[in-house]
């Protein structure tokens, strides 16, 4: 098989990656000629000689360097499978990452990830919010092995931060973990401030890392690891895994850095199974499709929201021109405004929870990134754990919606929306009547 780095090119020119998807990393030599890679169902794989069975464990347990060519050897599924390292190969492309680790999930991911480069007395500066899961694992799970974690507000300027990293113990802060766009405000945090600020306070024995969980805008709309990201991570269930029907993730990293995070993913057992792994190759075949279509949909669908005489606020990476730090960091960063909507509906709860009742077409799930519409209510559901006052503070209301555009037609997707107002419009006419 030609080398990945000659498969990525044709007379020296790179390919793109959405060119690649289809064929990068495997070779049908494998299988009988099969176009497709076959799900590598196994768990364990038959060495050729037993002095070769020591060379792979070799490597596996580091009592070795690897040498300039070598791969590493094929030897249990918790350690590395075909199926997930073609996947992990084709990852790689999209955020010109040196190397990837699939997962069982997001939140695996993030654990893992998270596990593998802090240590007991470090401090974790994170932005907020962030979702719950990783809220969670920051403030409990981490808490538990002496690691602490420091919140920082959504409008927090460069300044801000740097006060809060200044406060804390000299050579304790390890890492700084953003997510952005935030879910479900959209509100992005500025990625190149965030690495000057680890790199400020890094030092040859501790080294501050800053961790991007790029699960909103990635792969295809954003690449953290170009404004000073040290590590991406994904839930792959969203738009990777694109059509509602499995859950993954992935954590994506230079090749030292992903080596601490796979040793941490064999102890922990967290890995991505073969059957999943191909089913997300099959779906990053489309992904560039399907992303691109959701956003241009989306794009249709909150400027008409925005018009719209029962809509308070819209939430979306191009209705920004208020927000000229905002915008900034958009022209910056992001390649496309993406998919997920917020928007906060004229009244309260109430009017929202109608208007969520009333979709057909739009589905009433939580969730995001899928082939298909959906809708929910951040206040009562994603985000139901935070205090209202702390919800406040984030910019979550009670008549916030948000939503994930799929790559229905917008024209249909309006229709419903259209509909779900009117359901609301009704209503609130007729309580006036009575009143
Ligand atoms: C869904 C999600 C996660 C968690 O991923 P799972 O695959 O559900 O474990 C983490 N971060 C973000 C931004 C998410 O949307």
């Amino acid at each position: 098989m030609p080398t990945l780095h000659d498969q990525a090119r044709i007379g020296g020119q790179k390919l793109r990656p959405e060119s690649l998807m289809m064929s990068y990393g495997y070779t049908p030599a494998w299988s009988e000629g099969a176009i497709k890679p076959p799900i590598f169902q196994t768990s364990t794989f038959v060495f050729n000689s037993a002095e070769e069975g020591k060379a792979f464990f070799e490597l596996a347990y580091g009592l070795r360097q690897q040498g300039p060519d070598e791969e590493m050897g094929l030897i249990y599924s918790r350690l590395n499978n075909p199926s997930l390292e073609i996947l992990e190969h084709r990852l790689c492309l999209w955020d010109g990452a040196e190397d990837a680790a699939s997962f069982a999930s997001g939140m695996a991911a993030i654990s893992t990830t998270l596990l593998a480069l802090l240590q007991p007395g470090d401090v974790v500066l994170h932005s907020e919010p962030v979702y719950g899961g990783s809220d969670f694992f920051l403030k409990n799970v981490l808490r538990k092995f002496g690691i602490t974690a420091v919140g920082f507000r959504p409008h927090a300027t460069p300044a801000e931060m740097e006060a809060l990293a200044a406060a804390l113990a000299p050579g304790s802060l390890a890492m700084i973990f953003v997510e952005t766009p935030a879910n479900p405000t959209n509100h992005l945090i500025d990625l190149e401030a965030c690495g000057a600020l680890a790199r400020k306070y890094s030092t040859a024995d501790k080294p501050v890392r800053l961790v991007v969980d790029n699960t909103f805008l990635g792969p295809v709309f954003q690449h953290p690891l170009k404004h000073g990201a040290d590590v991406v991570l994904y839930s792959a269930t969203k738009f990777l895994g694109g059509h509602s029907d499995l859950i993954a993730g992935a954590a994506l990293a230079s090749k030292p850095l992903m080596k601490e995070i796979k040793a941490m993913r064999t102890f922990m057992g967290t890995m991505c199974d073969p059957n999943t792994g191909w089913m997300l190759m099959r779906s990053l075949e489309t992904l560039k499709l399907r992303m691109e279509r959701a956003a241009h949909s989306a794009q249709i669908i909150a400027d008409w929201l925005r018009a719209h005489p029962l809509v308070a606020n819209t939430y979306y990476l191009t209705h920004l021109e208020h927000n000229p730090v905002q915008q900034d960091i958009y022209r910056r960063h992001c390649l496309s405004p993406g998919s997920m909507i917020s928007f906060d509906i004229k009244g309260g709860e109430p009017e929202a929870f109608r208007f969520l009742n009333a979709l057909r077409l739009i589905k009433l799930a939580v969730s995001l990134g899928g082939t298909e519409s959906l809708a929910e209510h951040p206040a009562t559901m994603t985000h139901s754990d935070i205090s209202v006052p702390e919800q406040a503070e984030m910019g979550i209301t009670a008549q916030m919606i948000r939503l994930s555009i799929g790559v229905e037609d917008p024209q249909d997707l309006m229709l419903d929306l259209s509909q779900a107002f009117e359901a609301v419009g009704m209503v609130k006419t007729r309580e006036l009547e009575l009143a």
